[in-house]
């Protein structure tokens, strides 16, 4: 099937208040090139070196969304150009995505991971570390960040009721959360399903799904 296809399919599954971001990892720019002209805007990538060569070869009104774990030392190379920043999940990060985002005059949108999935090799936070993170006066100085929600992974796995659970929770934390409201954070954005599960991340309520293989095929290497 062609990649226009696949998106108009995925697109007519997906409720009008879900954002597609559409997982360009390890794909050639002819093929963004592609989605980018049967209108799709926003693109994840996992790779900050990645991300910017694709960024300087692609129209500039495409969004870029970091949906990758993000190293320090990496978030200047982003800073001047990302939209939204996926799976945050230490006060050291935010410190320095405000940083560089002061560098840039600009305010960057970050999403916090929350750990969800049973496997040891996922990132994110865990609940009360979250909290506790909200509710840290440190946060409130980060003038050139704003929290705008989480995100999470399920599990990799076909058991649909395990993932329909760790979903479930991710959504009730989210709603849990939204009450730590401030200057810089809002929860608005739920970032939770990807190809294989983002039927039932919908109805769990995600707002913001990340899919990849569904649109422009298996990758040819796995990461
Ligand atoms: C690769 C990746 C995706 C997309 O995965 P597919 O299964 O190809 O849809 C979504 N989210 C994250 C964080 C990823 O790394």
């Amino acid at each position: 099937m062609s990649i226009q296809t696949n998106l108009k399919q995925i697109q007519n599954t997906i409720p009008s208040n879900v954002t597609l971001v559409a997982v360009s990892k390890t794909k050639p720019i002819e093929l963004l090139q592609e989605v980018y002209n049967a209108g799709q805007r926003v693109f994840g990538e996992n790779k900050i070196q990645e991300m910017s060569e694709k960024h300087d070869a692609m129209p500039k009104d495409v969004e870029w969304h970091m949906i990758g774990h993000v190293q320090r030392n990496k978030v200047k190379y982003m800073a001047p150009f990302v939209s939204l920043i996926h799976a945050v999940d230490n006060l050291k990060l935010l410190k320095e995505i405000n940083k560089q985002a002061k560098k840039n005059s600009r305010v960057i949108k970050c999403l916090l991971q929350l750990k969800i999935a049973s496997e040891d090799s996922k990132f994110g936070m865990l609940e009360p570390e979250l909290k506790t993170l909200l509710q840290s006066e440190e946060l409130k100085n980060l003038e050139h960040i704003k929290i705008a929600g989480l995100m999470g992974m399920a599990t990799f796995t076909d058991n649909q009721n395990q993932i329909t659970k760790e979903f479930e929770y991710l959504k009730s934390t989210f709603e849990t959360l939204r009450n730590y409201k401030s200057e810089n954070c809002n929860l608005e954005t739920l970032s939770m399903g990807m190809s294989g599960d983002y039927k039932i991340a919908i109805s769990c309520g995600s707002t913001m799904v990340r899919i990849g293989s569904s649109i422009f095929g298996a990758r040819t290497y796995n990461k």
